[in-house]
């Protein structure tokens, strides 16, 4: 895996969110590219002031090429309105930008397969270029792949999660505050499903105010 570095453009007029966008189309960083459908690199404001950092593109994802669309980046969409974000305010992308996935025969539904730490480590010159792009003031990190993409690979989410966590960046001091991935409030138990969101709700509250 030759890693992301040498399809992202160098020439500082050519690093915003668009051209980030348009170069990561022939990424070949990785052997993610050849039965996805798709990069899926953002979607939001490209300025917004809070990021979010999930995992990579689920199958809806992949499909229409933009993050977030499926049953969880509904979710999550909910979530972030219930803890009073501005939609203008958000930018959304993956630490992963192609669909990593399994497949028991061509035509079969195709079964989400969680990244590995060499995958996030492939595509992290991406999210390092396209965070130092959108400068937001405050990166919500989504589960436990968005949090070994971002704070390193000790960073364990159920430990740090609802709290502000400042962390040095190329863009200098930023706050972090981590939560669970909205796939995983989907795959709770029924009778449990409305504690684990409200949970995210309550950490994506803590961002709302880091924001100020
Ligand atoms: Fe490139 Fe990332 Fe896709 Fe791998 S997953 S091919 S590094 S964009």
């Amino acid at each position: 895996r030759p890693g992301a570095a040498e399809w992202v453009p160098q020439d500082p007029a050519l690093r915003d969110v668009e051209d980030l966008r348009a170069a990561a189309r022939d990424c070949r960083g990785c052997e993610l590219w050849e039965p996805a459908t798709q990069v899926v690199f953002s979607a939001g404001a490209p300025s917004g002031r809070l990021a979010l950092v999930g995992e990579q593109p689920g199958d809806q994802e992949d499909r229409r090429g933009v993050p977030f669309v499926g049953p969880a980046g509904r979710l999550l969409q909910a979530a972030v309105e219930e803890a009073g974000i501005a939609r203008e305010d958000v930018y959304v992308t993956n630490a992963v930008k192609h669909f990593r996935f399994t497949q028991s025969a061509p035509g079969n539904r195709r079964v989400h397969a969680t990244p590995d730490a060499g995958h996030v480590t492939a595509c992290r010159p991406w999210l390092a270029a396209e965070l130092a792009a959108v400068d937001p003031d405050v990166v919500v990190v989504l589960g436990a792949t968005a949090g070994r993409a971002l704070l390193g690979p000790s960073f364990r989410v159920t430990k740090e999660r609802g709290r502000v966590l400042e962390r040095e960046t190329s863009r200098g001091p930023k706050r972090f505050v981590a939560t669970i991935h909205p796939s995983a409030v989907l795959r709770t138990p029924d009778d449990q499903r409305e504690e684990a969101r409200a949970g995210l709700v309550a950490d994506l509250r803590v961002a709302a105010e880091a924001l100020g």
